[in-house]
């Protein structure tokens, strides 16, 4: 019999999420069993009754202990205990090691930042996050990244991504940065574990977060029914009728993904507009003609019935003629109404990740996202502390594209070269100079 703890993971078919559990534990040299629930009525019912109800894949358990989904297992890695629970964990000096650069995240900015830097010799380490891969693994249709006539699927593109960047020298490492000290060169990097690591320059590529609604229910009912992955979650609610909320490409791409399960996929928008691209807008206006979309303008959700035993029932929707209705609900034309739903998606935008930036010298604008100089969105990518740089999402608050987040990798990565060229060499004392210092242009 084996020493080691015995992982069992529930997966479903393209399940990104299940893809990342699963390469957590490759990552770690940990074997494992996966049972995929996907049309497999007896495994999917075996799954809820262990996982205390949950429908969602992935559910990891760990000797017969509930660890729970991706984001259950991630945070769980992030603070050690995982290691521990598997008889894996090591004892750690204070600094874990030096890099001349250090790169949060494994989305498309920090590995485009990845291979540009290992092919600069920079020996760049890219710590995972939360979410390894970032965003676009949970979209399987990527359709408009060039190079790929036919499109390309989400995971697909970050795993070769991640091939690339390797090839070059690049390191990719599970962890989440909780802080950055750059009152001392060279920086010093903390992870949630507590590990430390040093680096001459950082680039920040940590992308942005989804935001959820904080209404009744959402909280209760999330990983129940409640989700903000139409592509991770939708298969399980097929034959339901669904309800996306947002109004910009990522509500409009995912409403349009649901249609391939949902009864009816309602796209709940507080305006009379959507805001997402052309060809999006277009795509949902061919399923509302179809009739699989129908589209509840200037209305919003304020509550989400249901139970984790049963799942989402139904929601509380309110409408004002002239939009954001919930900001008028004592308004005489507001009116209220319930819809039966079995299933509630959210894709109102995102939260830029930029929590273990704060208390450094780097601005923040009032949302969070990095200010770097050379202008408004994808600009250049300097932020007023010199060596530490910014890419992708993080930063870009407006374009939010693939192809932007890489194209700002490069630069990033481009610039920070730069950068440590002049501090290594001493040529500039840069790596001494203060961290309230603004960086030249
Ligand atoms: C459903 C969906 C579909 C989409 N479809 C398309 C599409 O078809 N075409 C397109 O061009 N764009 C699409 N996008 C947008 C695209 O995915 C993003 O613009 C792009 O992924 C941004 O890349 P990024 O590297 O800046 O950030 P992200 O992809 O968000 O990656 C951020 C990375 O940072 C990590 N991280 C966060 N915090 C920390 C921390 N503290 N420490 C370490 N790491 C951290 C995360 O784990 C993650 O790896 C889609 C987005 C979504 C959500």
């Amino acid at each position: 019999m084996s020493d080691h703890p015995r992982v069992e993971i529930y997966t479903k078919t393209d399940c990104p999420y299940c893809e990342k559990a699963k390469d957590l534990f490759d990552s770690k040299g940990v074997d494992y069993v996966t049972y995929n629930v996907t049309g497999d009525e007896e495994r999917f019912e075996e799954m809820k009754e262990r996982a205390n109800g949950r429908e969602t894949a992935p559910e990891v358990f760990i000797d017969d202990e509930l660890i729970g989904g991706w984001d259950d297992t991630s945070a769980l890695d992030a603070t050690g205990a995982l290691d521990e629970k598997l008889g894996i964990a090591e004892e750690t000096d204070d600094v874990v090691e030096h890099r001349n650069l250090i790169i949060t995240g494994t989305g498309i900015a920090a590995l485009t930042a990845g291979i540009y830097a290992a092919r600069s010799d920079n020996d760049p380490l890219l710590f995972e996050g939360d979410e390894p891969g970032g965003q676009l693994t949970l979209t399987s249709e990527v359709d408009n990244y060039p190079g790929f006539p036919e499109g390309i699927n989400g995971t697909t593109l970050v795993n070769d991504m991640k091939e690339q960047a390797k090839r070059f020298g690049a390191e990719l490492e599970h962890g989440i940065v909780a802080s950055v000290d750059d009152g001392v060169r060279p920086f010093r990097v903390t992870l949630e574990n507590g590990d430390v690591y040093t680096a001459d320059a950082v680039i920040a590529a940590s992308g942005a977060s989804a935001r959820t609604l904080g209404i009744p229910g959402e909280d209760e009912l999330m990983g129940y029914g409640v989700s903000t992955c139409a592509t991770c979650d939708g298969a399980f609610f097929r034959g339901e009728d669904m309800v996306v909320v947002g109004g910009g490409d990522a509500a409009a791409e995912e409403a349009v993904f649901l249609t391939k399960f949902a009864e009816t996929v309602y796209l709940v928008h507080r305006r009379d507009e959507l805001r997402a691209e052309d060809y999006w807008e277009n795509r949902v206006r061919e399923h509302v003609e179809s009739g699989d979309i129908e589209v509840l303008w200037n209305t919003e959700a304020t509550e989400i019935h249901g139970s984790p035993q049963d799942g989402v029932d139904s929601v509380d929707l309110v409408y004002h003629p002239e939009g954001h209705p919930t900001a008028k609900l004592d308004d005489a034309q507001t009116e209220e109404r319930a819809l039966d739903v079995g299933a509630f998606f959210v894709a109102i935008g995102h939260t830029p990740n930029t929590s273990y930036l704060e208390e450094t010298g780097v601005e923040l604008d009032d949302e969070g996202y990095l200010r770097t100089q050379g202008g408004h969105g994808a600009g250049q990518t300097k932020t007023d502390v010199e060596g530490i740089f910014g890419a992708g999402d993080v930063v870009d608050f407006h374009y939010q594209q693939a192809v932007t987040a890489a194209g700002m990798g490069s630069k990033a990565a481009l610039d920070a070269d730069e950068y440590l060229e002049g501090a290594l060499s001493g040529a500039t004392g840069e790596a001494e100079g203060s961290a309230e210092a603004p960086a030249d242009d």
